[in-house]
């Protein structure tokens, strides 16, 4: 089953800018197309979630720059459909307003190839939302009109009746209306509009970095003069405008304007990332590490065969969790051949694997909550969690616990310190260490790097992370960037690196991080 229709085209609106505000029906078609040709003004990320063999062709169009022509880009389109591949042609806003998606909708049809649209949240709505300006408003504006401030320049006449548009009773959108401005807020005003009435000017609007300026009609083109706003930007005509004063809100976000760079692996980094754009900040992912999974060693095959024989299973990370998990439903198909014991109770039939019940005769013991978290995912109540999210505080919290004489399993990182088994054994513990996972060393690209550059602040989640990018950027190591790490052994990593940190987590997970950031964010 798939959720796409081969054959068909999708016209998919993916929004004005902000991941967030593509539509879970377009994520949905992204990730199942054969082909998507998309154009320039898309959410970052936009196409992550495409699938790996999936073709992503860019046909936008970039001022002064050649570009694929309009006819041409539906002549392709029909030729993926006739092929019968399922294709979605990916555009920003909405794919309806001044998006030619009724042109391509046409040809299409023409052409007797099915399609379906999807719409898009448009930047006129979107953008102006952001910038606290809403474009009715019971007192103000009972209309709104979109309207372009530049039109196809191969048209003769101009298609604006700019008597009708300054009669207008409501506000007035204008699309593409940057170059045009001086010229377009002359004639409403030639044409009755009056020259006090608000204006605002929002320039890549739900982006990060997005900026507002108001003016007045009469004022709003030398005010975006010389406040150098450019394209992609949208004009605001109306007494709405002005109630940005009252109702703007993303400039209040506690981290707006401030850049933050993430340098976990890109796999884990996502929920840091989007907590932190979602309290304002412009996100830098610099990821100098990545994790390896190694499922397929010896070692790993061996206690996930005999895991039933294990009294207690330590593990000191999410990853170590899930990873130990997929070893485990890896292991219904090839347990007894990795030459171990088949564990009593456990299921030997070769479909699905083995799972949570594996578990079941053993205490297991988690580092800290996000640990505990991932092994909830998996069905396993954890029996111990340390407060404190280092291997000192698990030794500690595992005192109660009689080990002496007990076969211990600890499933971890390859490259980890030794201070929970050595406690363990010093305890009278047989404890077998297994690395299901190493990281491994990532070059961060040049572009993140010198959006890194101006970074006010710099987080890090673990020591290897420190050793890593401080050896991948050298001398381009932001300078003034404040480093927040999540706690002593990472503390201890940055100062072996020559850094300072500015804040260290009172408690030592990503929250504790986060609420440590804040803390420093409002002070600083
Ligand atoms: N189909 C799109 C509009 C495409 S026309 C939609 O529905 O939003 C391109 C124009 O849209 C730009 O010149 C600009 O005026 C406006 N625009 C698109 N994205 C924008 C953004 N993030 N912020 C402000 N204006 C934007």
């Amino acid at each position: 089953m798939s959720v796409t229709r081969r054959g068909v085209v999708y016209l998919v609106g993916a929004g004005p800018g902000d991941p967030g505000l593509m539509t879970r029906r377009s994520l949905e078609l992204i990730a199942a197309a054969d082909v998507v040709y998309y154009d320039r003004l898309i959410p970052p990320g936009a196409l992550d979630g495409a699938r790996a063999d999936a073709e992503l062709i860019y046909v936008g169009k970039q001022p002064g720059v050649p570009s694929v022509p309009q006819a041409e880009i539906g002549e392709r389109l029909i030729e993926a459909a006739r092929a019968g591949r399922s294709v979605v042609r990916l555009k920003g806003g909405d794919p309806f307003v001044f998006g030619r998606g009724g042109e391509e909708g046409e040809a299409l049809r023409a052409a007797g190839v099915e399609f379906e649209v999807v719409p898009g949240v448009t930047a006129g709505v979107a953008a102006s939302a952001y910038a606290g300006i809403p474009v009715t408003h019971r007192d103000d504006a009972s209309a709104v009109a979109f309207v372009t401030g530049h039109e196809d320049p191969e048209k003769a006449e101009t298609a604006l009746d700019w008597d009708a548009l300054a009669a207008f009773p409501g506000t007035l959108v204008f699309y593409m209306g940057v170059k045009r401005l001086g010229e377009n807020a002359a004639a409403l005003i030639a044409a009755g509009r009056d020259a006090e009435e608000p204006a605002a000017a929002i320039e890549r609007g739900t982006w990060a970095g997005q900026r507002t300026v108001t003016a007045t009609l009469g004022t709003i083109a030398s005010t975006v003069e010389r406040e150098d706003i450019g394209a992609p930007a949208l004009i605001v005509v109306g007494a709405v405008a002005a109630r940005r004063e009252a109702l703007a809100w993303l400039e209040r976000r506690p981290l707006h304007g401030r850049t933050v760079v993430v340098t976990r692996a890109r796999a884990q980094a996502s929920g840091l990332a989007a907590t932190l754009r979602g309290l304002g900040a412009n996100v830098v992912e610099l990821p100098a590490i990545r994790i390896e999974p190694l499922l397929e060693s010896d070692e790993v095959r061996r206690a996930v065969a005999t895991i039933a024989d294990y009294d207690l299973i330590c593990l000191t990370s999410p990853n170590g969790a899930n990873l130990l998990f997929d070893a485990l439903a890896a292991a219904g198909q090839d347990g007894r051949a990795a030459g171990g014991t088949t564990a009593p109770g456990t299921k030997t039939g070769t479909a699905g694997g083995l799972d949570a019940r594996a578990l079941a005769g053993a205490t297991v013991a988690a580092i800290g909550p996000g640990t505990a978290r991932a092994l909830a995912a998996h069905g396993i109540a954890a029996d111990v969690v340390p407060e404190r999210f280092v291997a000192e505080a698990l030794v500690e919290a595992l005192s109660d616990v009689d080990v002496k004489g007990k076969r211990v399993l600890i499933a971890r990182a390859a490259e980890a310190r030794d201070v929970l088994p050595d406690a363990l054994r010093e305890r009278g513990a047989t404890v077998n260490v297994v690395a299901v996972y190493e990281t491994v060393r990532e070059a961060p690209d040049d572009e993140a790097i010198a959006a890194a550059q101006d970074a006010d602040y710099v987080t890090f989640t673990s020591s290897s992370t420190v050793r890593n990018l401080t050896e991948a950027l050298g001398d381009r190591f932001p300078a003034g960037a404040r480093i927040v790490s999540i706690g002593p052994i990472t503390s201890a990593a940055v100062a072996e690196a020559g850094l300072e940190v500015a804040v260290e987590a009172e408690r030592h997970d990503v929250d504790g991080l986060l609420a440590a950031l804040l803390a420093d964010a409002t002070t600083n």
